[in-house]
């Protein structure tokens, strides 16, 4: 059991992106208890928790979020309401964190005026070495910086700060334990996230995210259908299995075909709707397709990253798969299940790609025809192994591959989408559109975004929708 520990915090603990690159075998476990004294703590306090990046991110902030009404808080409606603000944050990309730093920057002048007020950094961002020193040095407004790691130690934290205003830095750079009993406040209410694994061991040599979330590290096939259970109880209709890299679930605890069985034991439930994120095309295993064809419940869509259409910047990027293998995958499951839509993760620009090279990734996206795909533009990564590669491509070509790569892929989601026309599609209504608060928006069971309107009272219901119109990433219709 993890109890707060009532030691002076007042030492900084600065990450080391080196020690974060420990793997070992075992993976420890633990369950959190918050200690009675902190029960009261935030009574008539409220906080705000701004969050960035990746479905792992936001089901943070909801442990966050249950960790602070679990002290007496409640949430604030708006940053300048807070009495604790924080930025859960993402480092996959330079340009998302100078974003964040930018909103940092612009709350100097609200923070020296209310000095009270806890304004803290969370997340990806807390890991990496190079920031953290930034912030120390030019945001002397941040009070609080805390790891991905150190979610559980969120309340002593808050204790410590109260009791002498000192700002504290405690990033924990450890391959990092799986914590279960933590508190969580849903932010849908038609499903929810439930992290089957954290971490990652794979180190592809553009990316930051072994280094920030750690060693690949499973939870218990019980705790997660206990959730899974819970979800199901509470009225959601659809549960997302969340990992870095799902399809490794199971290897640190000696779990043979670990994610086909979670998989299997995940439809056994008879949730209405299980979908995964994300998987690794290397660690793919063809009884996981036998599973997703054999249940109903599991969802016939899939995101499986390709990243490059190019062998040789495969290599490069240390993805352990070859174009053929990839197309030999995607095959096999279009064979199984003709009727699955196709999302994939693709960058532009990686150091030494050639006009040749972005042209195969072109080729690959017409082989595939994806649905939807993240497309990015290389950016480095401090500390990764891709970073030491000269970042040769200039700017402007790198933009102008985006753009060329974009507009494929538009014109591809766009034919994709016409056969959906005039159809009826099983939507889960997720309430009314950010956008048009007219119509209601959700996702249909391809994966596909359905704006529709109806009559009132089909929020997190599975409602029958009539396609009247298609567009490249969503489609329009109307509830029968
Ligand atoms: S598998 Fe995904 S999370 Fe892991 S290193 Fe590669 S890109 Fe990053």
């Amino acid at each position: 059991m993890i109890a707060m520990n009532k030691k002076n915090q007042n030492a900084f603990q600065l990450p080391n992106q080196k020690n974060a690159t420990k793997r070992t075998k075992e993976t420890v476990y633990s369950s959190f208890a918050l200690e009675e004294d902190a029960r009261l703590l935030g009574r008539g306090k409220q906080y705000y928790i701004k969050t960035y990046g990746c479905q792992a991110n936001v089901r943070d902030s909801e442990t966050m979020a249950g960790l602070f009404e679990m002290m007496g808080f409640s949430e604030a409606d708006t940053l300048e309401n807070a009495d604790i603000i924080l930025f859960n944050t993402c480092a996959v990309r330079r340009a998302a964190e100078l974003h964040v730093l930018g909103e940092i920057g612009s709350l100097k002048h609200f923070k020296n005026e209310h000095p009270d007020k806890l304004l803290g950094i969370c997340g990806c961002m807390a890991q990496e070495d190079a920031v953290v020193d930034e912030v120390l040095k030019k945001y002397p407004q941040v009070d609080m910086i805390f790891g991905t790691h150190n979610l559980h130690r969120l309340p002593q934290l808050i204790i410590d700060w109260y009791k002498e205003h000192k700002k504290i830095v405690e990033v924990f750079s450890e391959e990092g334990r799986v914590i279960e009993d933590l508190p969580v406040k849903r932010t849908m209410d038609a499903k929810g996230f439930v992290n089957i694994m954290y971490g990652c061991n794979k180190f592809c040599t553009y990316c930051i995210v072994p280094y920030t979330r750690g060693k690949e590290r499973s939870r218990k096939v019980e705790d997660i259908i206990a959730e899974i259970k819970e979800l199901q109880l509470s009225g959601r209709k659809e549960v997302v299995l969340l990992g870095q890299n799902v399809n490794a679930y199971g290897k640190d605890i000696h779990m043979e075909d670990g994610f086909t069985k979670l998989l299997e034991s995940c439809a056994e439930t008879g949730i209405e709707r299980i979908r995964f994120y994300t998987s690794h095309p290397r660690d793919y295993s063809p009884t996981t397709i036998d599973i997703m064809q054999k249940y109903p419940n599991v969802m016939k869509s899939l995101h499986l990253p390709v990243q490059s259409g190019s062998n040789e910047i495969l290599r490069r990027m240390a993805r352990g798969y070859t174009v053929d293998q990839y197309k030999k995958l995607f095959d096999e499951m279009k064979a199984k299940i003709p009727e699955i839509t196709f999302t994939t993760d693709l960058i532009v620009g990686f150091p030494g790609e050639t006009d040749e090279q972005f042209q195969q990734t072109l080729d690959l996206v017409r082989y595939c025809r994806f649905d939807l795909a993240y497309s990015f533009v290389y950016s480095p990564r401090s500390g990764t192994p891709a970073a030491s590669m000269k970042d040769d491509i200039p700017p402007e070509v790198k933009k102008e591959r985006l753009h060329i790569l974009n507009d494929l892929l538009a014109e591809i989601a766009n034919e994709n989408n016409q056969k959906y026309l005039h159809k009826h599609l099983k939507v889960l209504c997720e309430g009314r559109s950010k956008k048009n608060k007219d119509v209601y928006s959700g996702y249909s069971e391809e994966n596909k975004l359905v704006n529709f309107r109806g009559e009132e009272g089909l929020e997190n219901r599975i409602v029958d929708v009539e396609i009247t119109n298609v567009h490249s990433f969503s489609l329009d219709g109307k509830a029968l």
